[in-house]
């Protein structure tokens, strides 16, 4: 069981009281404008993401409480959260991480 804790609103529960976004992180091509967007960059935005065995940032929404999406820090091999952080925190520094920096 993934419990989580919403770092905007304090509430911790269960995966199924907040929905998953997936990798977090993503930066958007630059242009608005699809036509000034090159193919592979369009679709490496889209579809490419990250697997790694470790640690991982996701975004998740808190759907149970606030409504407010979030990042966490979860270990693919444990599936243990290791932190939780609002949406204007800068990413933890995986390679370097620590529990208790979050
Ligand atoms: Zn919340």
């Amino acid at each position: 069981m993934l419990v989580l804790h919403c770092p905007v609103c304090g509430i911790e529960g269960e995966e199924a009281d907040f929905h998953c976004g997936g990798e977090a992180h993503l930066v958007r091509p630059q242009s608005h404008d699809p036509e000034n967007v090159s193919d592979e960059v369009l679709r490496d935005y889209l579809y490419l993401r990250q697997n790694p065995r470790g640690l991982h940032c996701e975004m998740w929404q808190c759907t149970r409480g606030c409504g407010k999406w979030f990042n966490a820090v979860r270990d693919t091999v444990t599936m243990e959260f290791k932190a939780f952080y609002r949406m204007d925190q800068k990413a933890p520094d995986l390679a370097n991480f620590d529990e208790g920096q979050s």
